[in-house]
């Protein structure tokens, strides 16, 4: 048997679950399922270089170049991105940054890749870098972004069938590894479709493209998709492969002009960066929305200025001394459920990252989610449900076994999310940007449009700037500012107010000597903390204000006593302290990340979208240029800031964005200028 030979002869295996592998010659993996092995048995990482590297002129190709892309189909080992890894860090002309996004169906659980890796101890040191940040056992649909290299490697990973995943994912990738298991054995991937969507996912510029086959379906089907295709001498003993070559497309029109030829909307068509070299951004807002935003785009070697109007960072919701850092689980996994996973498993990562540096206050202490009503019972059976196989995100646990995980009986059933825990976000503020300038008690009440740039305005008449692009990451305020005073329809305030419960009150009940997790019901208490627990939440509706209230704290109370009556009796009638802030929200509960609408733009071009004509009649959306929004996360925070600065630095740097098309639509601050107009709620 040879590494995904057209040839080869397959192998009787009985029909195999189809991610599940076996081994050969030692360390070599094999699927049943596909009846192929995932590289060359003799070689894997000699073919890799021979194929993929070699057959797209690598690391020529990425010389000179600040950022170079190399798109794949099937993950599998890594082996690929490990031998690109290396061959670009032993390169001296090297581009500064290398994104590798791939596809892959079936993930390998860490143990099995890592031991895929053993037979090349020259990729020793990468294998386990790569080994540290991926997940024990889970790895959910969707999109997953890994940070490697102090940053300067982004691996992008869309855990998906290929189709579907590269037919749904806007990018640039200048070059190809068409890999997968060989055209006979896996028929369903070497589609029209497949290559159709790689085409339209390359670099308009132009894109190289490189496979181990040269088998009739991909040939015919790369030369369908507007490929050059080229025949070449194959790996060792074998005849053939292909290499391919994408020439550019035609430039693209001026925003006024373009008609949108691709997507059916047009509205949510973003930007594109105006210039890919480092910029100077001007962030506004020092909460966690913003730190991260901060931090994101000095990783990319942006020069930021940070503006907060208070004395001190983190002075809002981000200021509290406890922040829950918990999944968001649920049993559809519709888009919120997505963009939050997501969003966890990022900012988990992250988290974990700072706090091993010991620059981040965090425990990862798992939460322990009580059933507390029929509704919440059956959602988390229906979690169970639908991740029974992923036990190190969430498991069952009864009754007694959630007593036993607590350290303090409970009165009901749950789940635990082993992973989650809590961090003190003032510390992630500061460690996020520790390396930003920043201008305190600042209050930016305007952003002009100037020859060099956009310059900024306090509200005591100060300036600053110029900056090549802006970013309002102000929380209600964002609505504050002239571009985007709009929003002020759309970011509602909540109020929420914590309790804090000194641990030494509570030392009689033996509650803080034994809690061992966090504890989550309809509301929360944390294990002790500098010798404080905290109680939490109050929920506000359209309340902005920041006073204490004994009526919230006997509210905070109420909901322990149902779960913890011995211990609210404890707490009730003593003087409590606590603290309120004010967290946005808005009407689908999902935040708003991307590029600032030009509202009145808006209105003109699409005042007819309710009429159903078609999108490619529409411009290309209207955007107050280099003006950029993060806000909205409501009391999620600390699992959507993170993935959304992520997001955003990687759409004003120009590099492939960590979410699915349908995702980032779905976070598009123009979303709800468009469902106003298709619903006829707005009128021009
Ligand atoms: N590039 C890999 C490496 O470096 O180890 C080897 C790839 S292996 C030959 C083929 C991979 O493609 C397998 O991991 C398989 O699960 C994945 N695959 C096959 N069909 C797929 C599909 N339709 N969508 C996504 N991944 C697929």
């Amino acid at each position: 048997m040879t590494a995904r030979d057209d040839d080869a002869i397959g192998e009787n295996d009985a029909p195999a679950k189809a991610g599940a592998i076996t081994w050969r010659d030692g360390d070599v993996p094999f699927s049943p399922h596909f009846g192929d092995v995932y590289y060359n048995p003799k070689d894997g990482l000699a073919e890799t270089h021979y194929v993929f590297v070699d057959g797209n002129n690598l690391p020529t190709a990425w010389q000179g170049k600040d950022n170079f892309t190399i798109g794949e189909t099937g993950f599998g080992t890594g082996l690929n991105f490990l031998a690109a890894w290396q061959c670009w860090a032993q390169d001296p002309d090297r581009s500064k940054r290398l994104h590798f996004v791939s596809v892959e169906k079936y993930p390998l659980s860490r143990d099995d890749m890592i031991r895929a890796h053993r037979s090349w101890p020259e990729l020793a040191d990468l294998s386990k870098q790569l080994g540290e940040v991926w997940p024990h056992e889970t790895m959910l649909p969707g999109i997953h972004r890994f940070i490697l290299a102090d940053g300067a490697i982004s691996l992008t990973l869309l855990i998906g069938d290929a189709i579907d995943c590269w037919s749904g994912y806007s990018a640039a990738i200048d070059c190809w590894f068409l890999d997968g298991f060989a055209p006979s054995r896996n028929p369903d991937m070497w589609q029209p479709s497949l290559f159709a969507a790689l085409a339209a996912a390359s670099n308009p510029a132009g894109a190289t493209l490189a496979t181990f086959t040269a088998a009739r379906i991909a040939r015919d089907g790369l030369e369908s998709a507007g490929f050059e295709v080229s025949k070449r001498k194959g790996f060792a003993y074998k005849r053939d492969m292909i290499t391919a070559n994408l020439p550019a497309r035609q430039p693209e029109l001026a925003d006024d002009e373009a008609r949108y030829e691709i997507a059916d909307d047009p509205w949510f068509h973003l930007p594109g960066a105006s210039k890919t070299k480092a910029k100077t951004v001007a962030v506004i807002g020092g909460g966690m929305a913003g730190a991260a935003c901060a931090n994101a785009l000095h990783q990319r070697d942006c020069k930021v200025v940070l503006f907060e109007q208070h004395r001190d960072l983190a002075q809002a919701a981000s200021g509290n001394p406890i922040g829950m850092l918990e999944p968001y689980l649920t049993v559809d996994h519709a888009i919120m459920g997505r963009f939050y996973e997501a969003g966890y498993r990022f900012s988990h990562r992250m988290v974990k990252r700072l706090a091993d540096q010991g620059k981040v206050e965090a425990d990862f202490c798992g939460v322990l989610d009580l059933a507390t009503s029929p509704r919440k019972r059956e959602r988390l059976d229906g979690l169970i449900a639908r991740l029974h196989d992923k036990p190190d995100l969430v498991r069952a646990m009864p009754r007694d076994e959630a007593s036993n995980m607590l350290g303090i009986p409970v009165p009901m059933d749950g789940v635990f999310y082993p992973s989650a825990g809590w961090v003190h976000p003032p510390s992630f503020v500061r460690a996020l940007t520790a390396d930003i300038e920043c201008q305190l008690a600042t209050c930016i009440s305007e952003i002009i449009d100037s020859p060099d740039g956009k310059r900024l305005r306090s509200n005591d008449g100060r300036e600053f700037g110029p900056f090549d692009t802006v970013v309002i990451a102000g929380a209600l305020e964002t609505a504050n500012l002239a571009q985007t005073s709009w929003l002020s329809d759309h970011l509602n305030p909540v109020r929420g107010q914590i309790t804090y419960c000194p641990a030494d009150a509570l030392a009689e009940t033996y509650v803080s000597a034994n809690m061992r997790c966090v504890l989550s019901y309809k509301g929360y208490i944390t294990p002790q903390r500098d010798g404080m627990h905290v109680i939490g939440a109050t929920f506000g509706r359209d309340d902005a204000k920041t006073d204490l209230r004994e009526s919230d704290h006997a509210f905070n109370i109420k909901q322990l006593s149902k779960i913890l009556p011995a211990l609210s009796e404890h707490l009730s009638g003593k003087t409590l302290d606590g603290r309120a802030a004010v967290r946005t929200t808005t009407a689908d509960h999902l935040p708003l990340i991307g590029p600032a609408p030009d509202f009145d733009r808006y209105l003109s071009c699409y005042h007819d979208i309710d009429k159903g004509k078609k999108g490619a009649r529409y411009i290309r959306a209207p955007y107050h240029k280099d003006v950029y929004i993060c806000t909205g996360f409501g009391a999620r925070g600390l699992i959507g800031a993170p993935l959304a600065a992520e997001i955003l630095a990687s759409e004003i740097c120009a590099m492939p964005l960590p979410l699915e098309k349908s995702l980032m639509d779905a976070i598009h601050p123009a979303r709800f200028v468009i469902r106003g107009l298709k619903r006829r709620q707005i009128t021009t």
